[in-house]
């Protein structure tokens, strides 16, 4: 049975006798398959699962956007029961924040670019909030999307920084069979916008493939991805990056480890997705 918790004081009632490792999975809610890759890979190392539901008010810039995410808790939590969660935290926002709340964690230079530059504020609000998670469920592990690879690495930072005890994972990003990435946000696409969006996947298997066939520029890699964007008239870019794999920083040459990243819009609707190029220990 899924225990379901509103308040930090029944959280830390909850965890206070739960079997160990704690195995932690931050969400949004609107669960898709994604979410629980997430959830499976906790109930497989961790003896107790937490999911946390909470739309997080900081990491939005835009009050239109906060207002629009899907909701639906009824849903979430009958995906919870089905994978087996001991426990949900699905707080009102003032659990989170009480009255008084006044500090906000932020993090440095690999929250700067990408959705840092393009969304201002929202690592922030992402870094708070995880910060507040790790020290109200003490967690072993906490589990986070590839998809979402710029906020992995902003949460490593933080987690290393503040010397908090959870260990961060990553987990591979889950793909519709046509390549897009599972996301919430893709329930606002219309039928027409959703046939569109596996051009980011193409996208960036397109960089992928020219890093495989021995393209090192950057710039060319970038050009790669930018022509597959451009064959799809509804989509609106707003980034194409080939980035440092370890700062984030924009490359000329790709000489290690790189993020290849893309954000497009379909009408309002904004989506993100990233490929790592690691590089082969012969050739480094
Ligand atoms: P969200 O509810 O969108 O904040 O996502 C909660 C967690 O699920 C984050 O760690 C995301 O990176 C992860 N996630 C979202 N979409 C996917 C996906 N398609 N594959 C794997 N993880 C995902």
């Amino acid at each position: 049975m899924t225990r379901v918790l509103r308040t930090r004081a029944e959280l830390r009632a909850a965890l206070a006798d739960t079997p160990r490792p704690i195995g932690l999975v931050p969400t949004m809610g609107w669960l898709h398959e994604g979410h629980r890759s997430l959830m499976r890979r906790a109930r497989e190392a961790d003896a107790t699962t937490v999911v946390t539901i909470f739309v997080n008010p900081r990491q939005f810039g835009d009050p239109a956007d906060l207002a629009k995410y899907p909701r639906s808790e009824a849903r979430d939590l009958a995906i919870c029961e089905e994978e087996r969660v001991d426990l949900v935290w699905a707080p009102p926002v003032e659990e989170v924040y009480p009255p008084g709340f006044d500090t906000t964690v932020s993090v440095g230079q690999v929250a700067s670019p990408l959705e840092g530059s393009a969304r201002p504020g929202h690592f922030d609000g992402v870094a708070t909030v995880v910060a507040i998670l790790f020290a109200l469920v003490g967690a072993e592990h906490a589990y986070f999307g590839q998809k979402d690879a710029q906020q992995v690495m902003v949460i490593r930072q933080m987690a290393r920084d503040l010397a908090l005890p959870t260990a961060v994972i990553a987990c591979p990003t889950v793909r519709e069979p046509d390549g897009l990435a599972l996301s919430s946000r893709n329930v606002h696409l219309t039928a027409e916008q959703r046939a569109a969006a596996p051009v980011l996947h193409r996208a960036l298997a397109a960089g992928r493939e020219a890093w495989e066939h021995g393209e090192r520029s950057a710039a060319t890699i970038r050009e790669r991805m930018r022509a597959v964007l451009a064959g799809e008239p509804l989509a609106d870019v707003d980034y194409v990056s080939v980035a440092d794999g370890r700062t984030l920083r924009e490359l000329d040459t790709i000489d290690g480890p790189a993020l290849l990243s893309l954000a497009v819009r379909f009408g309002p609707t904004r989506l993100i997705d990233n490929e790592v190029l690691e590089v082969d220990p012969t050739e480094a």
